[in-house]
């Protein structure tokens, strides 16, 4: 089955509000098996509607319409699709009692708009979508083996229908759904990653493999579709041994939603804690992992010594240490998470100082330039790290802050240290 959605409202071609409904049916669709092939946007204009219905039932078994199911003059998309199917519309006495309700029970009103009338009015022998929290009434029906189906436009309204409604419908339509599965790659870029896997990603069309870029990092989706979860596993289970066994550590995490997050996992598992001295992040990485619930299992603290002083009087970095080397330099990094350790008593301390820009620094070093510290019961290190690819002053600190938290990870792992 192929889907096509037509999202109706001139709000969207102006550009005042973002095609969301579209985004979420895509999603929901994909799961359910039902691949979309096409998006269209249309005006609240019946003659374009008209033609945009032409075109889609040429090719796409599904149409899912959003928008224009209201009361008001501009809301004609149930007409413009009778119209087009050839069905009339009938009014639905148990419907309009819905919508009566609606607006006494929930709404506080007796005066009920006349216009409201109309959305009691649906195809002849369709199936209702009723709405529970709103007043329009989704509907679908087949005619000539295309499947329509009308959502209401607001975003809410849309997902309540879609979720409860529209997806056990379409369900009976399909035989397989979507299952996969989300790698997630930190230390290799996009071009590289897609290098080393090319042979796999070209392979097969169940399962496949497709990678994403995201803000520093890769992310690959291995996708299967089969009748049932086991089944579906069964197909992702040797793709993802596979990748795994080309990439190695890059890989930090299946199903998950960030670096963090795996840090967290890991130093609870093994009842560590962590603590973060940082200069150009400006306390980033504190704020990233308490983000995560849970966090005070392991987080014990930080420090953001954004000033040679507070490096000084705060963390015990020497001050000839500063003189001699800089403030941006691999011996302060390793004595800010020295003494970030101590200070903070945790098991592991990460450091962070660099050039976040937009100038040099005094000791004209280029922007992008950091250096990441890592201190354990183990000894000291510090990483050098390039970020002159770095957008903008946010997208460095994001970056470094990527870079410190891959850090633990691979101490936790042993794979540094
Ligand atoms: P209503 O009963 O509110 O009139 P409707 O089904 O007629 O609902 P529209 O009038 O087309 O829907 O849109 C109502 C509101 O829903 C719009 O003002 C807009 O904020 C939102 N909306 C409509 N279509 C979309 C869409 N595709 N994506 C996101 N929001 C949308
Ligand atoms: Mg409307």
């Amino acid at each position: 089955m192929n889907a096509e959605l037509i999202a109706v409202g001139t709000e969207l071609l102006l550009g005042n509000i973002a095609n969301t409904d579209a985004q979420m049916l895509s999603e929901g669709l994909s799961t359910i098996g039902i691949n979309v092939y096409y998006h269209t946007v249309v005006g609240d204009n019946p003659q374009r509607l008209r033609e945009a219905l032409d075109i889609a039932r040429k090719r796409a078994n599904i149409i899912i319409t959003t928008g224009g199911l209201g009361p008001t003059y501009d809301d004609l998309t149930k007409q413009t699709i009778c119209e087009t199917f050839g069905l009339p519309l009938e009014f639905h006495e148990d419907i309009w009692e819905d919508i009566c309700a609606y607006f006494t029970k929930r709404m506080k009103r007796e005066d009920i708009p006349e216009g409201n009338k109309q959305q009691a009015m649906l195809p002849v022998g369709c199936t209702v979508l009723d709405n529970p929290v709103g007043t329009a009434p989704g509907c679908a029906f087949e005619k000539d083996g295309i499947h329509v189906l009308m959502l209401p436009g607001p975003p809410f309204e849309c997902r309540y229908l879609f979720e409860n409604r529209a997806k056990a419908y379409l369900e009976k339509l399909t035989h397989e759904k979507i299952y996969s599965h989300e790698l997630r790659i930190f230390g290799m870029g996009e071009s590289h990653v897609e290098q080393a896997l090319h042979e796999i990603m070209v392979r097969g069309t169940n399962p496949t493999l497709a990678p994403y870029a995201k803000t520093g990092e890769v992310m690959l989706r291995a996708t299967a579709k089969a009748p049932t979860e086991g089944e579906a596993e069964a197909l992702l289970r040797p793709l993802i041994d596979e990748v795994r066994q080309v990439l190695g550590d890059v890989i930090y995490g299946e199903d998950v939603d960030s670096l963090e997050e795996v840090v967290l996992a890991l130093l609870k598992e093994r009842n560590m804690t962590l603590s973060a001295a940082e200069s150009c992040t400006g306390g980033l990485i504190a704020k990233r992992f308490t983000d995560l619930p849970g966090a005070s299992a392991a987080f014990r603290g930080g420090v953001v010594s954004y000033t040679s002083e507070v490096k000084e009087s705060a963390l015990g970095v020497p001050h000839e240490l500063i003189e001699e080397h800089g403030a941006v330099s691999e011996a302060v990094a390793c004595a800010m998470a020295e003494g970030c350790r101590r200070v903070c008593g945790s098991d592991i301390a990460v450091s962070v100082t660099g050039v976040a820009g937009p100038e040099r620094d005094e000791r004209d070093h280029p922007v992008g330039t950091v250096f990441i510290g890592l201190a354990t019961k183990h000894g000291t290190i510090c990483r050098q790290i390039d970020l002159s690819r770095g957008r903008s002053r946010g997208h460095i600190r994001t970056l470094a802050a990527h870079h410190a938290f891959d850090i633990v990870r691979r101490s936790l792992l042993h794979t540094v240290l």
